[in-house]
């Protein structure tokens, strides 16, 4: 207790503090040991959901109380994806060791924008690791986000900035800078793309979905159409997106020939890769991303498929000053001294839309060092070989159809049976999710493909085994024979999924 306010001090008993720490990585070494035998998922129950529902404390608990209700309320009922049979969406697994970088980064709690600090230092670091893991080029500049979705918005208000029409554009604003822009992606492209252009300004109808092929990659001849039209009609052609891993598929826009289009056009060339950009670590998939590194821009997640905690993303420039030219401000109380903390160069916060950033570089940090890239490399790969297996299995099977294959790390499918109808196949996948989910047992996702309701998988997961996808595949089969047994029974005999 502070002696001068014995009851309103905010820094701990050293001793308890060290005490409940200890507990805190014992308890949580358990727990992530343990995982594989719990449900990945379970419903959070009405007097947990009410526990949420307090008040606002006005005094305060002993810490080790409030931890006693974390591991009650809170720790049993996740999102799940740290359990090795979780696949949906394209959610990490996050690596143990980096949760120790989180830790210590909120308790020297450095404030990223800018400054001459080791924290910053470290920021710098990573970035530049990450750039020589994808083979970025050395000219480049980059910034951690929180998501893929910041970093969208980020590298297209570059690109608005380095193709504007007017000189002083930031100064103008886009209406009286007086350029209608359009931006282009594939109708795969993720809909943070779309936010993006809506929150530039630029309108939500100017983003062109472009068509795909059977493949679901994007139809080049339709894309370059596309473009001559709009500039034909007066507006102005500003970017270019590829995907290298839609999420729907983890199908891989040619990126070589859009880069070709872009160059042709001169647009800005962005590319997604927010999980699909670790391919690169793999000589075997770096045919499959040639063009990624002449792309303009790249983001990419390090929360999905390098396995970090939330929430750490990258976004990488292929020329040094782009982001500083949208982003840097000449703000007083920002501005350098000669020497000292506020001497130093860059700042992240020129970078960007934030200023206050949190040191999320520690976390790469530690668990790079501790782990090598390689050890990433070697999971990625897994991941791949894991999903090429769960697709040989379904290819296997008379009841299972493979509704779409990625070189990735994505597969979606269905259970089928002869003469079924496309709503009950529709309604027997639905409650075949359903069972797999709600009972934890394992947690692909859903989307809709060529108007199929399908279950999907995409393999970020450093705890899966090959035996999950075999357990996943098993459960699949004999709920799917039950549901359809149930279909074909007759009238009002259409299943609900049974919970
Ligand atoms: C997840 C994802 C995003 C969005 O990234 P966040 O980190 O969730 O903001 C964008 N594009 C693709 C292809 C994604 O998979």
């Amino acid at each position: 207790m502070h002696p001068e306010h014995p009851d309103h001090h905010l820094d701990p008993d050293w001793d308890e503090f060290r005490a409940l720490g200890k507990q805190i990585i014992d308890d949580m070494a358990d727990h992530l040991a343990g995982l594989r035998d719990r449900p990945v998922w379970q419903p959070v129950p009405d007097d947990v959901r009410a526990s949420f529902a307090t008040g606002l404390p006005r005094t305060g608990l002993p810490m080790a109380q409030v931890y006693e209700e974390f591991r009650s309320s809170v720790l049993p009922f996740p999102r799940g994806n740290i359990h090795p049979r979780f696949w949906g969406w394209a959610n990490g697994s996050g690596v143990p060791v980096a949760a120790y970088g989180d830790l210590l980064a909120s308790l020297v709690n450095c404030t990223l924008g800018s400054g001459e600090n080791a924290a910053m230092m470290v920021e710098q670091q990573v970035i530049e690791w990450l750039r020589q893991a994808l083979s970025w080029p050395a000219t480049g500049s980059g910034l951690l986000t929180s998501g893929a979705s910041m970093g969208q918005v980020t590298a297209l208000a570059a690109a608005r900035q380095a193709k504007s029409p007017t000189a002083d554009f930031r100064g103008t604003g886009a209406v009286a800078g007086g350029a209608q822009f359009t931006v282009y992606g594939s109708t795969q492209t993720h809909h943070s793309i779309e936010k993006a252009v809506e929150l530039l300004g630029i309108g939500g109808r100017y983003f062109r979905r472009i068509p795909v092929d059977e493949d679901f990659r994007v139809d080049v001849g339709a894309l370059r159409t596309a473009i001559r039209a709009d500039r034909a009609a007066g507006l102005h052609p500003l970017c270019v997106v590829g995907n290298a891993g839609t999420v729907n598929t983890g199908a891989v826009d040619p990126l070589e020939d859009l880069l070709a289009v872009a160059r042709e056009e001169d647009l800005w060339y962005h590319v997604d890769g927010a999980f699909g950009a670790f391919a690169q670590l793999l000589p075997s998939h770096r045919a499959l991303l040639a063009g990624l590194t002449e792309a303009d821009s790249l983001v990419f997640d390090l929360h999905k498929w390098l396995y970090m905690p939330f929430d750490v993303s990258c976004l990488l420039t292929r020329r040094a000053g782009v982001l500083e030219a949208a982003f840097s401000s000449g703000a007083d109380y920002i501005s350098k001294t000669a020497r000292g903390p506020a001497a130093y160069s860059p700042a992240f916060s020129d970078r960007g839309i934030e200023q206050s950033r949190r040191f999320r570089a520690l976390k790469v940090w530690f668990a790079l060092k501790t782990h090598g890239i390689e050890a990433f490399a070697a999971a990625i790969a897994g991941n791949i070989a894991q999903v090429a297996h769960l697709t040989a299995l379904v290819e296997a099977s008379e009841h299972l159809e493979l509704v779409s294959r990625s070189e990735l790390n994505v597969a979606c499918f269905r259970y089928i049976w002869p003469g079924a109808a496309p709503e009950a196949l529709d309604r027997v996948n639905r409650a075949i999710l359903d069972h797999l989910q709600t009972q934890g047992l394992a947690m692909p996702s859903h989307t809709v493909i060529d108007g199929k309701f399908v279950l999907r998988v995409a393999d970020n997961n450093h705890r899966s085994a090959l035996a999950d996808f075999d357990f996943l595949v098993a459960r699949v089969l004999e709920t799917g024979a039950e549901l359809a047994a149930a279909e074909t029974t007759g009238p009002g005999a259409a299943p609900t999924g049974g919970q």
